[in-house]
């Protein structure tokens, strides 16, 4: 492909640090290493960059047991699997953050700006992920992973017989709630709110089973203890007033399902973001402009789990090579 096509750097009489790519990936976490694999079986030139770790929020979790063929596995065995499995292919993966993505509208091609090097590419991979959005009370990174969860389709089972406390008021936080409640012993709902902003039908559903409370303008403030976390305290947002519950330590869970934030600043101006930011793609992961394609977390799905962000990063390679006019796999 590169001899005869021109090149956007070239065009600029730019030459420092500037490749020419098949294939840009943004972002190493199971959508972009997934990406990464099926790009080399198409013979892409294609790199991957990563911003902060490989394996993005996968690494955040100490046991993974939904991920088929690979039960009680943790992110970090999974990540590093995924990693090597790209690199043993000669995938080319490069720790450095992106900052920059447009398109050049006479040509086509996109110029990817990271830090150490820009990148002139036929085609772009978005899978950035989706970040959980914190909860902001003291102790919430201590105990991130050790008691305090942001995925209770991810994590729920590990309460089952537990209580489990869950922060948020909205559609997702009300169902994971009722999720929540098949396994563990009560379920507390920390609304802020003297409302809960869900569905009216998920709503009563929620009043109605006996597992659930609702303690509405309330905030968790603190969370303490030793390894896992042993005491709570609890804001009235009416009063003011504040208490500590205590409980043997690791015999609670806190489930901080407050919403994620889609990592999509890159695409702003470029494609069309749904109302909460997420990408709107296709079933080939194709947004509306040629050669630019979301997978994983960053777009807009129904399910957002590693399996899936590895299925996009697979389905959203195998277009990229269809869009460039290379074989696929088959
Ligand atoms: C605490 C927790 C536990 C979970 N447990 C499970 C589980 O047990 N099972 C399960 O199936 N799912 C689980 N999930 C969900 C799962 O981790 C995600 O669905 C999956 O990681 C999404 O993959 P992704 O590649 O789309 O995004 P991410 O995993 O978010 O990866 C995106 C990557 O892109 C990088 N990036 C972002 N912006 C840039 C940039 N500008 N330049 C370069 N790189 C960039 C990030 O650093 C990150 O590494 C869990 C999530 C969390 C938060």
């Amino acid at each position: 492909m590169g001899e005869k096509r021109e090149s956007l750097l070239q065009e600029k009489g730019e030459t420092m640090n500037e490749q020419t790519k098949d294939l840009v990936i943004i972002g190493g976490g199971p959508a972009g290493l997934s990406a990464a694999i099926y790009a080399q079986r198409s013979l892409l030139d294609a790199v991957t960059l990563e911003r902060e770790a490989l394996g993005g929020q996968v690494i955040l979790t100490s046991e993974i047991d939904n991920y088929p063929g690979l039960p009680h596995t943790d992110g970090f065995t999974l990540s590093d699997a995924m990693r090597a499995q790209a690199e043993d292919l000669g995938a080319s993966i490069v720790m450095d953050p992106v900052s920059g993505l447009s398109r050049d509208a006479a040509t086509g091609r996109f110029l990817v700006t990271a830090s150490a090097a820009r990148y002139d590419a036929a085609s772009v991979i978005l899978a950035a992920g989706a970040q959980p959005r914190r909860a902001g009370f003291e102790g919430e990174e201590r105990f991130a992973g050790h008691g305090v969860s942001y995925c209770a389709t991810c994590d729920g089972m590990f309460y089952r017989g537990k209580q489990v406390f869950v922060i948020g008021g909205g559609n997702s936080a009300a169902e994971e709630a009722l999720f929540l409640a098949r396994l563990a012993s009560r379920v507390t709902l920390v609304v802020r709110k003297d409302h809960l902003r869900a569905q009216t039908a998920l709503v009563r559903e929620l009043e109605a089973n006996e597992r659930v409370e609702i303690r509405l303008l309330t905030s968790i403030v603190s969370v303490g203890g030793g390894e896992l976390p042993s005491s709570i305290e609890f804001r009235d947002n009416a009063s003011g007033e504040t208490h500590v519950e205590t409980y043997d330590e690791g015999s609670f869970g806190i489930f901080v399902l407050a919403g994620r934030v889609p990592e999509t600043g890159l695409l702003r101006g470029l494609v069309e973001l749904d109302e909460s930011g997420y990408a709107v793609t296709d079933e080939r992961m194709a947004t509306e402009v040629p050669g630019l394609f979301v997978a994983g977390d960053a777009r807009r799905k129904p399910l957002r789990q590693i399996v899936t962000a590895a299925s996009d990063g697979a389905v959203a390679a195998t277009s990229a090579a269809a869009y460039l006019g290379l074989p696929v796999e088959g």
